[in-house]
C-alpha cells in the first residue's frame, strides 16, 4: 500500500494509470476509520483495478465553533484497517497542501443544501463540495463510493457532479450500523457509555417510525410525532432536527407521504451531535 501526500504525486500516480487503461475507485475520508468506511472500500476495491482512499479532515466543512481541532485522528490504525481490505494508495495531503495561502476559490451547491444539516451548518456543504472537488482533481477516479449515513452530503456530490459535468460515478453505499442498530461514526468515539446508550433513541426513533409506515400511517405529521416523542424520551437528547424530506430534492413534505420519504435525524447526545436517516418505502439496512 503506498502513501502519497503529495497533490503532483497523486495526479501523476493516477495519470498513469490512466494511460494503462487502469479503473480507479476512490473513498473520501476524514480518518478514524471503522466498517461503514471498510464496507465502502470493498465495494469500490470490487469495482476498479486501483482504490484510492483518502484521509484527510477538511478544516472547510468545519464551523468555527465545531470539532476540528478535537476531531479523533489515528493514522496508525487506520493504515492497517486499509491493508485488511486491500487499499492500493492512501492519500493523505496536509491542510497546507490543499489550502495553501492565498487559497479563495470554493464550490456552492444551492438548492440541495438548504435544508436539513445545511440550516444548521451554515458553510459545512461549501466545504464538503469543495474538498471533493480538489480531491477529484487530485485523484482522478472512475467512480467515488460515499456513505448513506451522510444522505444529504451524498445528493450534493452527485449534484455538483452533474452541474459541473465532472467525470465520476458517484455510488451511494448503505449504512453500517452496530449490532445494536446504532450508525457507525467517528463521532461515536465522543460518547461516554451513559450517552452511547442514550443515542440509541435515533435508531429507535427510525424504528418506530418505519413501523408505523409499514402498518400504513402516511400522514407527515404523524410519522414525525412518532419519531419526536421517541427522542423526546431521552432526556439528555436534544433535537436539532427531525424531518420527513423529498429523497432528491431534500424539501420538507406536507401532507402525505405518497410514495418514498426520507426521514433525517440529527440530535445532540451531550455536546456530540449525531444524524441518522431512513429511507421510508424502502428496505432498512441489517445490522
Ligand atoms: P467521514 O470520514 O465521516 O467523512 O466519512 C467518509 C465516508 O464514509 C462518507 O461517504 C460517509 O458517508 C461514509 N460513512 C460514514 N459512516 C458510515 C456508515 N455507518 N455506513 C456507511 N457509510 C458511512
Amino acid at each position: 500500500m503506498e502513501i502519497i501526500e503529495r497533490i503532483k504525486d497523486m495526479q501523476a500516480y493516477s495519470q498513469d494509470l490512466r494511460v494503462e487503461g487502469k479503473v480507479i475507485s476512490f473513498v473520501p475520508t476524514m480518518g478514524y476509520l471503522h466498517e461503514g468506511h471498510l464496507s465502502l472500500m470493498k465495494e469500490g476495491r470490487k469495482r476498479a483495478d486501483v482504490l484510492v482512499v483518502s484521509v484527510f479532515v477538511n478544516p472547510t466543512q468545519f464551523g468555527p465553533k465545531e470539532d476540528l481541532a478535537k476531531y479523533p485522528r489515528d493514522f496508525d490504525r487506520d493504515r492497517s484497517m486499509m491493508e485488511t481490505v486491500g487499499v492500493d494508495v492512501v492519500f493523505a495531503p496536509t491542510v497546507e497542501e490543499m489550502y495553501p495561502d492565498g487559497y479563495q476559490t470554493y464550490v456552492e451547491v444551492d438548492e440541495v443544501t438548504k435544508n436539513l444539516c445545511g440550516m444548521a451548518r451554515a458553510g459545512h456543504f461549501r466545504g464538503v463540495a469543495t474538498v471533493c472537488a480538489k480531491l477529484f482533481h487530485c485523484v482522478l477516479p472512475h467512480i467515488a463510493l460515499f456513505g448513506r449515513k451522510d444522505f444529504q452530503q451524498l445528493r450534493v456530490i452527485e449534484r455538483m457532479v452533474k452541474d459541473m459535468n465532472m467525470d465520476v460515478g458517484i455510488i451511494g453505499m448503505p449504512i453500517v450500523r452496530e449490532p445494536d442498530g446504532m450508525a457507525m461514526s467517528s463521532r461515536n468515539e465522543y460518547l461516554n457509555p451513559k450517552e452511547r446508550k442514550a443515542a440509541l433513541c435515533l435508531v429507535k426513533a427510525i424504528t418506530a417510525c418505519r413501523e408505523l409506515f409499514d402498518n400504513g400511517e402516511r400522514r407527515v405529521g404523524a410519522l414525525l410525532d412518532r419519531a419526536v416523542g421517541v427522542v423526546m424520551n431521552e432526556e439528555t437528547a436534544r433535537i436539532d432536527y427531525i424531518r420527513l424530506a423529498h429523497t432528491e430534492t431534500l424539501n420538507d413534505l406536507v401532507g402525505v407521504v405518497w410514495e418514498k420519504a426520507l426521514l433525517a435525524l440529527a440530535v445532540y447526545i451531550g455536546s456530540t451531535r449525531l444524524i441518522d436517516n431512513t429511507v421510508l418505502g424502502e428496505e432498512f439496512e441489517k445490522c
